[in-house]
């Protein structure tokens, strides 16, 4: 599965903070993940706790935020949140567009003790 491996590369990303920040354990963790960023959020809920067994994020309630997309225009230069799945500019509807919001799979936020 796809989002177990997103999954899993993100839980190393944040033991990595936890690390650094000599925390023992994460309470709280949002993820920021994109309207196009081709991820399935039920099956990465469904893949987290799988991938947060046995790390120092097993017990930490996770928060999926999907941020939406934007787009910048070529042809009329405006910006828009196009209409999903197509990336078409809402102003004019030209298919020459920009992605600058909508890609994204982060950590946003997270709570560590
Ligand atoms: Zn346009």
């Amino acid at each position: 599965m796809h989002e177990l491996s997103l999954a899993c590369s993100l839980i190393e990303e944040a033991e990595k903070v936890l690390e650094t920040e000599n925390a023992e354990r994460a309470i709280r963790l949002t993820v920021g993940i994109g309207q196009f960023a081709g991820i399935e959020t039920d099956a990465f809920e469904f893949a987290f706790p799988m991938a947060a067994e046995g790390t120092k994020l097993e017990k930490a309630a996770m928060t999926i935020e999907e941020i939406p997309a934007t787009v910048r225009c070529r042809a009329c230069g405006k910006e828009s949140n196009p209409a999903f799945p197509r990336c078409a500019c809402a102003h004019c509807d030209s298919d020459d567009t920009e992605m600058l919001h909508g890609r994204e799979f982060i950590i946003k936020s997270m709570e560590i003790e």
